[in-house]
């Protein structure tokens, strides 16, 4: 256990160390790689969804057994975890996430899903888990393969269920830190739609926390001749869909992050009937867990008070379906790990970094059960650097806007470039945490 004595992975900074450990340990990528290559055409081609990744999962625990670590399966429905020790030193976890989408691909790629679920919806790696994955899977392999180059114990962590946000939690109420340890460290990283080859580092928060919340709105159902003798729940919901837009522009302050959005509102059935009730289902984003609690506040005031406006028979139902949390990023650990991505990819190779609106589940692996736990999350781009070049627009922002970007059916990473720079900067940010090893030193 690691809890009883914890090491320090923010001691004097090592980076001078990494050019020299990190040529060491990617001296084994190139043999590494056709099998990464392999793994990634093969999960693209056969996605699971959430909660269902049962042969993404088996893939993982076959190959990392392969490499000597100890390997144990479903932990917290299909999560893998294999562990290598490898002498003293920090625990550094590695995560990466083995969960696809309900969208239909649409990329054209030779290897594009066709995969369907027993109900016949389409499933698609639309957020380029599977480049996350075999990184991961190639990453685990490289570090097994130079352990003269690092000491300490790697825990290695394919999650399942990240876009339900319940595959990390379930994993760690499944035991991941009282059966395998306290990591000292959490590392992560996720494609984005930026050149293939660089990556954004951020302190601090990096992606806001999420809530989703479902508003049940209670009217009067009648014939839609008759709209007199009804409480019309469509012009109520309406309503609250308006009210709602003020809640970021008049009750937060312009310094203070946040999203409303209604993505789904359904009522009703047919033209000439008044239905009884509106369900609508909203995602709120923020940067803070405070400005959360206000919004949600405000969300619930709006609802019964538009409700009450109209006459409705009775209160609305107002439920928080899921929360995620806001992750937040060790300044230190981050530091670290983009000082070493510095150091290994050039300075060249960093873009400042953005706060990003969507959520992630990765921050509840910074909830250690005696102490906080150092997490740092980081993004990569995958996009090819012809696609970027000749998207419309001055400025990245611009570029991004014009460029399939995670959950869209075309989202098609540069295979090569984005499998062998994801191995890359997942290592080095391992080995930037991890102590040096016995031949480290004169290399
Ligand atoms: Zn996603
Ligand atoms: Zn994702």
């Amino acid at each position: 256990m690691n809890d009883a004595h914890p090491q320090s992975v923010t001691g004097p900074s090592t980076a001078s160390g990494i050019q020299a450990r990190a040529r060491r340990a990617l001296a084994q990528l190139d043999a590494v790689l056709p099998d990464v290559d392999a793994l990634y055409q093969d999960l693209h081609e056969h996605p699971e969804l959430s909660g269902q990744e049962a042969r993404t999962a088996a893939e993982v625990a076959r190959r990392l057994e392969a490499e000597g670590y100890e390997v144990s399966r479903d932990v917290g429905g299909h999560g893998v975890v294999g562990l290598l020790r490898n002498g003293d030193g920090p625990t550094v976890l590695l995560r990466g996430d083995m969960d696809a989408l309900p969208v239909e691909e649409k990329t054209g790629l030779p290897y594009s899903s066709r995969a369907r679920t027993e109900d016949g919806a389409p499933v698609m790696h639309a957020c380029g888990h599977d480049v996350h994955t075999a990184c991961l899977v190639g990453t685990a392999a490289v570090l097994a393969r130079s352990r003269d180059a690092w000491r300490g114990t790697l825990m290695v962590v394919g999650q399942p269920a990240e876009e339900t946000l319940q595959g990390a939690k379930a994993m760690l109420d499944a035991g991941l830190y009282s059966r395998f340890g306290t990591p000292d460290a959490v590392l992560g990283q996720h494609t984005a739609p930026l050149p293939v080859g660089t990556f954004m580092h951020r302190e601090g928060v990096t992606m806001m926390g999420s809530a989703h919340v479902r508003l049940r709105l209670f009217g009067r159902g009648s014939h839609g001749a008759q709209p007199e003798l009804s409480v019309d729940p469509v012009v109520l919901g309406a309503s609250v869909v308006m009210r709602l837009q003020t809640i970021v522009s008049r009750a937060l302050s312009p310094l203070e992050a946040a999203v409303v959005t209604v993505g789904s509102f359904q009522a009703g059935t047919r033209a000439n009937v008044i239905p009884d009730e509106a369900v609508l289902e909203l995602t709120v984003r923020t940067e803070d867990e405070a400005v959360q609690a206000r919004v949600l506040a405000a969300i619930e005031r709006i609802a019964k008070g538009e409700a009450a406006a109209s006459g409705a028979p009775k209160p609305p139902q107002v439920e928080v379906l899921n929360r995620g949390p806001v992750n937040r990023n060790d300044p230190e650990l981050i530091r670290r790990v983009r000082d070493a991505h510095a150091e290994w990819f050039g300075r060249e190779a960093l873009v400042p970094g953005v706060l990003v609106t969507a959520s992630e589940d990765f921050p509840f692996f910074a909830q250690g059960p005696e102490r906080p736990v150092p997490i740092a999350y980081w993004f990569m781009g995958i996009t090819p650097r012809k696609a970027w070049e000749e998207a419309p627009g001055a400025t990245p922002q611009e570029k991004v806007a014009h460029l399939p970007g995670p959950h869209s059916s075309h989202y098609a990473p540069d295979r090569e470039g984005s499998l062998r720079s994801g191995c890359e900067s997942l290592t080095v940010a391992a080995l930037a945490c991890l102590h040096g090893g016995d031949a480290s030193v004169n290399h």
